[in-house]
């Protein structure tokens, strides 16, 4: 049933809808004081709630027959906003002029939005540039070898540090020359391949999972 003819009907709470089952997807149209429209690929049209409008016409309030979707989109509102305004404050600009560049880059906005809550979530305390900013940096350490920044013997929060505690392929190998160990500072034959630190087998834990000295 298209807008018009549902907005006829003039009953408030009026609703039809259309499934594509294999896919199962279904829009919804409903009557409230205006036609709402939603599609969903999570929950139906039944059961139906029953909620409370004013009525202009009556003047007072009446029940309306809401459908499921709408009722659980209504009560979760706010998820979505909160995620566009997020995404807004920090939006990846590209310059290419692709139709299809703000689909991708908004999708890598919206995951780094929704990890960015997660991290929240568990006690993270970061704020939403320097989530964003740490990913970017770990990225460009992680997957150039030859990029390094030079910024000082491994202040702390410098990215060596953050490889150092990403707990990510590092292994340990023999090498010819003797060097200090990264971690107890004695001499040591083998070494951290991936932080290319000397590092005891001893110390091979601790070193990437604490810091000392
Ligand atoms: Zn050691
Ligand atoms: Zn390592």
């Amino acid at each position: 049933m298209n807008s018009k003819n549902l907005k006829k009907e003039e009953i408030r709470g009026t609703f039809d809808y259309q499934k594509i089952s294999n896919q199962n997807i279904i829009a919804v149209k409903w009557n409230d004081n205006s036609i709402v429209t939603i599609c969903s690929n999570y929950a139906g049209a039944e059961p139906l709630h029953v909620v409370k409008r004013y009525s202009r016409r009556e003047k007072k309030n009446i029940q309306v027959m809401q459908p499921h979707l709408i009722n659980i989109c209504n009560s979760n509102m706010g998820g979505v906003d909160r995620s566009d305004q997020n995404i807004s404050l920090y939006r990846i600009s590209l310059r290419g002029k692709k139709w299809y560049f703000p689909l991708i880059s908004h999708c890598i906005d919206m995951c780094v939005q929704n990890a960015w809550q997660l991290h929240k979530k568990e006690g993270g305390n970061f704020d939403q540039l320097n989530f964003r900013r740490r990913i970017a940096i770990l990225l460009l350490t992680q997957n150039k070898k030859e990029y390094t920044f030079q910024q000082g013997h491994s202040s702390k929060n410098s990215p060596q540090m953050e490889l150092r505690y990403d707990r990510l392929d590092h292994i340990v190998s023999p090498q010819d020359k003797q060097t200090r160990c990264g971690y107890c500072h004695q001499k040591t034959t083998t070494r951290c391949l991936k932080c290319d630190v000397g590092v005891h087998v001893k110390c091979f834990y601790d070193f990437h999972t604490q810091s000392r000295s």
